[in-house]
């Protein structure tokens, strides 16, 4: 530290004592110009931001951009561009990084300070940690960081705790605004000489205005409860008009007894301590309850026997009441977080011992009815369903109890891929039936028949992904490709759709938690949020990876990558079930005719035939119809008996009466089929008379498509 000698000891005393305080001030404080200069800075700013020792004349000159990142520089020389118009005490949350991309957040007090001809030239910062906060309300998803990817901070003007801080301030001294018509400050610091008295003079002039005018309270005292220096603010908050008048004087001149007493006795307890001392303080001031944010330290006098204590202290009574309510957030959050656990663990076992019942059951069932295979497929398709919805709820169970999450053993074995896609797809047939919505399936003959991998992991990833996809599609198509990069023993599972889509913005979020975007209780969407957090957590586990690419309002695109090996073709496990063994075969041209005017009955049949491969055309009306048939060549047609515009009967006559429809296929449907009906049909030219709804097994059978199929 600089401490010059000079025949002038009054001079020589005042100038290092002022720097001794400035010096030591307990946070970060920085003094610039109005230029974005720095001019002085504290030990504790070079200690905290530049992690380097106390050298004065290190920043001299500086500016941000040489000291922190573009993004850092940018921020604080706005605010301090803000201040410096402002005028009076700014308050601002910034953010310093401490090490590439981790930062720390701090409250930070800016005030500029004016020459005699009213402009402002210096402007002095204080920084208090806050990061502790910021972090809390990150938790709260409040979010350190916006949707730019901009830490979230806040500018906290016209906060009316902080009102007191604008006490008055002293002005920059008549001769110095007098030299810095001619120069800069920075020039006149950059020129200063030691050995000369007037430089000094001007060094300690700047050293107390800073001071005086500093935002917050600060005070210097002694071991002896003597105020050795007070700010202007302090000044006005105790109640005196000068902050001269407190140099000297005993704290028990200036504060009740109680308040000094307090004070003296909080003192004694840092003396013999190197720290700075942190203490959130709750004080009655005229009569209320305020919260000080008081930082504090003592160090040996240099000058005189004794101790010194140096203090900041700033009003966080609303800062302070932003805190509680931020923990009181957090603490409802994890207590919603207790009661579902118990609420969870509770209904655990009264859904788990029902389900296993009909497991049990099923299983009973389909041993007494093998030699019925439709009614044995069925029974099939719905323990598969039982299970799947058995697996999903343990899932659920398992996130909640274990808090983190999924925990599944890395079991890495033989999969037939094609036979696990179509296991899956397999599970979302009926639903599908009700929906206008179409799934498509690609997997290129270019992936080996086996591959290693964590079958019930993928099956989950593939599940989860297509039931999105189903659940959030109105209509289109959801296609599920798959292709093997037979080099890097790479695969890529795409679950694509034309749903609702998700905004850019949420993309990150939805692999969260109990995410869902649609939160409102009427949401057409059901769901627990955990389907995409199960889909990343087990891309995590097999070290691959998963992607989104979403448009609001036209789809979305879901890609995962995982690292599969080719296992030998002769081993493997099989996947049964009837649907299974049905390649994905598209039969395109073939063409079919549905006439129904109610919309699901439509919608089922439609699926039932588009997911056997053949295209389908509607018509809702018999004018339709046989608008239809005349410009298309149909290889089957499904008419249904109860039309709005004419009777089924006379659509059937005039369409076995066009040439396009002589020969072909015409099956009648109708809700009611009695004898003389169907007779009717027949002798009119109906292939077959049949009752609604008619399934998808039946549809298979009518088309005659076994062959097909088989082969
Ligand atoms: P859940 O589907 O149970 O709500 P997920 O974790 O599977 O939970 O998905 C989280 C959220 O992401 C969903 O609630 C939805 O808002 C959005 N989302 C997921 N997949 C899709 C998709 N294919 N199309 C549109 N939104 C989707």
């Amino acid at each position: 530290m600089l401490h010059p000698k000079m025949q002038n000891h009054r001079l020589e005393k005042h100038f290092n004592l002022l720097r001794l305080y400035f010096d030591n001030l307990p946070v970060p404080v920085s003094v610039l110009d109005d230029s974005g200069n720095y001019l002085y800075c504290n030990i504790s700013f070079y200690e905290t931001f530049l992690k380097q020792e106390y050298n004065p004349f290190f920043l001299l000159g500086k500016r941000n951009s040489d000291l922190f990142s573009t993004q850092v520089a940018n921020n604080l020389d706005s605010n301090n561009y803000l201040a410096m118009k402002l005028g009076g005490t700014q308050c601002f949350e910034e953010y310093i990084e401490f090490e590439s991309n981790e930062f720390d957040y701090w409250l930070s007090l800016k005030k500029p300070v004016f020459t005699t001809d009213g402009e402002a030239k210096l402007l002095i910062s204080a920084f208090l940690n806050i990061t502790e906060r910021k972090k809390n309300e990150n938790k709260l998803g409040l979010g350190i960081f916006d949707e730019n990817n901009q830490p979230f901070l806040n500018y906290v003007y016209g906060n009316e705790a902080l009102s007191y801080l604008d006490q008055g301030s002293r002005l920059i001294p008549k001769n110095i605004t007098k030299l810095l018509k001619k120069s800069s400050l920075l020039n006149l610091l950059k020129n200063i000489d030691f050995n000369s008295e007037n430089s000094i003079n001007i060094m300690a002039e700047l050293l107390e205005i800073t001071l005086l005018n500093f935002p917050g309270n600060v005070y210097v005292r002694d071991d002896q409860s003597n105020v050795k220096f007070i700010n202007i603010n302090l000044a006005s908050v105790i109640g005196i008009d000068s902050a001269q008048n407190a140099f000297g004087k005993s704290m028990y001149d200036l504060l009740p007894i109680d308040v000094a007493d307090t004070l003296v006795a909080e003192d004694k307890k840092i003396l013999s301590s190197k720290d700075v001392h942190f203490m959130l303080e709750p004080v009655i001031l005229h009569g209320n309850e305020q919260f000080y944010m008081s930082y504090k330290r003592s160090m040996k006098n240099p000058f005189e026997s004794g101790h010194l204590f140096i203090g900041i202290s700033v009003d966080y009574t609303l800062q302070k009441q932003l805190e509680l309510n931020i923990e009181k957030a957090i603490n409802s959050q994890s207590l919603n977080q207790k009661t579902m656990e118990s609420f969870v663990t509770n209904i655990s076992h009264d859904i788990r011992t029902p389900i296993t019942g009909m497991l049990g059951l099923i299983s009973e069932i389909k041993s007494q009815v093998d030699h019925y295979p439709d009614l044995y497929n069925k029974l099939n398709t719905l323990d598969t369903l039982t299970n799947e919805f058995l697996s999903f709820f343990n899932g659920i169970l398992q996130s909640v109890e274990n808090n983190d999450g999924v925990h599944v053993s890395e079991n890495n074995e033989p999969i037939n891929l094609e036979a696990l896609v179509k296991s899956c797809i397999a599970l979302f047939k009926p639903s599908l039936m009700y929906q206008d919505v179409y799934l498509t399936t690609l997997i290129p003959n270019n992936i080996p028949k086996y591959l290693i991998g964590n079958e019930r992991m993928i099956k989950q990833i593939i599940i989860n992904l297509i039931g999105n996809a189903v659940k959030f599609s109105e209509s289109g198509e959801i296609k599920v490709i798959l292709t093997y990069q037979t080099k890097l023993e790479k695969l890529q599972i795409v679950v694509s759709d034309h749903g609702i889509g998700i905004n850019q913005c949420d993309h990150d979020r939805i692999f969260e938690r109990f995410t869902r975007l649609d939160l409102s209780p009427n949401s057409r969407y059901s769901g627990s949020g955990l389907g995409l957090y199960i889909v990343k957590k087990y891309v995590d586990l097999l070290k691959g990876n998963v992607k989104v690419k979403s448009r609001l309002g036209k789809g979305s695109a879901f890609t995962v990558t995982l690292s599969m090996p080719k296992a030998g073709d002769s081993i493997g496990t099989e996947i049964n079930g009837n649907e299974l063994n049905q390649p994905i075969v598209l039969l395109n041209n073939l063409r079919v005719l549905v006439v129904e005017d109610n919309k699901l009955a439509c919608l089922a049949l439609k699926n039932s035939i588009v997911s056997l491969g053949l295209s389908v055309d509607v018509a809702t009306t018999g004018k339709d119809a046989l608008n239809l048939i005349r410009n298309t060549n149909y290889d089957y047609i499904f008419l249904d008996l109860g039309l709005p515009d004419q009777s089924g009967l006379d659509v059937l006559l005039k369409l076995r009466n066009n040439s396009n429809c002589k020969d072909i296929p015409i099956f009648v449907l109708s809700g009611h089929v009695t004898k003389q009906m169907y007779e009717t049909c027949c002798s009119i030219g109906a292939t077959g008379v049949y009752m609604k709804p008619m399934l998808q097994n039946q549809v298979k059978e009518v088309l005659n498509l076994n062959n097909v199929f088989k082969g």
